[in-house]
């Protein structure tokens, strides 16, 4: 079911058809915070006023042509100007696909270096987010690249993919922040570990390679297992609570994120927002079983309730 739903999440005839049909649009508002800046800025008040942490990452990916990834771009500068006026805690999250990664790299390292120089003069932080396999060595090679004239970047190592370790190495010597996830893509065998015990052991592994590193990193997960392991390891190390942060997303484990903040770890959320939100909204409802049962139970409600009567 994973598999298939990743793979629907690609698929350009049926996005209209879940993006225009209101309980769809009514199950995704559980995952995105809205359609506007304004509704993501909410959001990031009210997560900061819960003493969260934002990112803000304007929902969008693979832009076919160069004005959508310039003014995917310009949205960027914007969204900046705009947390620093309210003055909010939070930075932005992209994908370099949103900045025209498939119409080649010099258009799109530009203007994430337009973006990560406008953050630096404002003290803010980009985290560029990592997609499909087909884009890890682009997406690192551009992060290393930019990450040599500007600080405030850093990316996101996916720990399913065999290659994290030696990327986590890499980017490590030249002092990159990054943030660890498992990885949300549907990849190929020879590609990523198939089996949810591996990508967690690996996971474990790579937290353990990145958190003594004095780089101050982000651990992004709602896995008990994986936070506990975090927690065990920073103790056994004496690595403090203000030198890494726990990430999560917006809408998923509310409670283990208050329990988190409760325990005084930090904490950041990631909320996206957007009008293109289908991929987004697919991966989420792949990752579990119960979203989807969610959502189709209330895409039939009669059918439904005639079962249940
Ligand atoms: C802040 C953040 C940023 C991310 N950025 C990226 C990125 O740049 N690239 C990328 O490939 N992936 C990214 N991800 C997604 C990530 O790779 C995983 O797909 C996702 O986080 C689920 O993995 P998990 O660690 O929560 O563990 P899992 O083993 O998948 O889940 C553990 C538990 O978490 C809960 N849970 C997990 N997902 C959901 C959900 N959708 N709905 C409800 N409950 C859920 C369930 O209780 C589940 O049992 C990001 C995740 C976070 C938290």
């Amino acid at each position: 079911m994973r598999s298939l739903l990743l793979h629907l999440s690609e698929n350009k005839r049926l996005a209209p058809l879940i993006m225009h049909n209101a309980v769809s649009r009514r199950v995704a508002r559980r995952f995105v915070a809205g359609e506007t800046l304004n509704d993501a800025i909410e959001a990031a008040r009210e997560v900061n006023r819960a003493k969260r942490s934002a990112s803000l990452d304007l929902l969008g990916e693979n832009v076919s042509d160069e004005a959508g990834a310039r003014r995917a771009a310009d949205d960027y500068l914007a969204i900046f100007d705009r947390i620093a006026r309210e003055k909010l805690d939070a930075n932005v999250s992209l994908k370099l696909t949103q900045l025209g990664l498939d119409l080649g790299e010099p258009l799109c390292q530009d203007l994430l270096e337009k973006i990560v120089g406008h953050a630096a003069e404002l003290g803010n932080f980009v985290r560029i987010d990592m997609e499909g396999s087909a884009y890890t060595q682009r997406t690192v090679e551009i992060t290393r690249r930019v990450r040599s004239r500007f600080t405030n970047v850093g990316t996101v190592m996916q720990a399913y993919l065999y290659r994290a370790e030696q990327d986590v190495k890499d980017l490590l010597s030249v002092g990159c922040r990054m943030r660890l996830c498992k990885g949300a893509y549907k990849e190929p065998l020879d590609v990523a570990f198939p089996k949810k015990e591996d990508v967690d052991a690996n996971y474990v592994k790579l937290m353990k390679l990145l958190l003594p590193s004095g780089i101050y990193h982000g651990i992004a997960t709602h896995d008990p297992a994986m936070i506990q392991a975090t927690k065990e390891f920073v103790r056994e190390k004496e690595i403090g609570r203000e030198q890494f942060e726990f990430q999560m997303l917006y809408g998923i484990r509310t409670d283990l994120q208050e329990q988190l903040v409760r325990q005084g770890y930090r904490l950041r959320v990631y909320i996206p927002f957007g009008t293109d939100w289908f991929p987004y909204f697919m991966r989420r409802l792949a990752e579990r079983p119960a979203n989807l049962t969610f959502f189709l139970r209330n895409l039939m409600p009669l059918s439904g309730r005639r079962h249940s009567s």
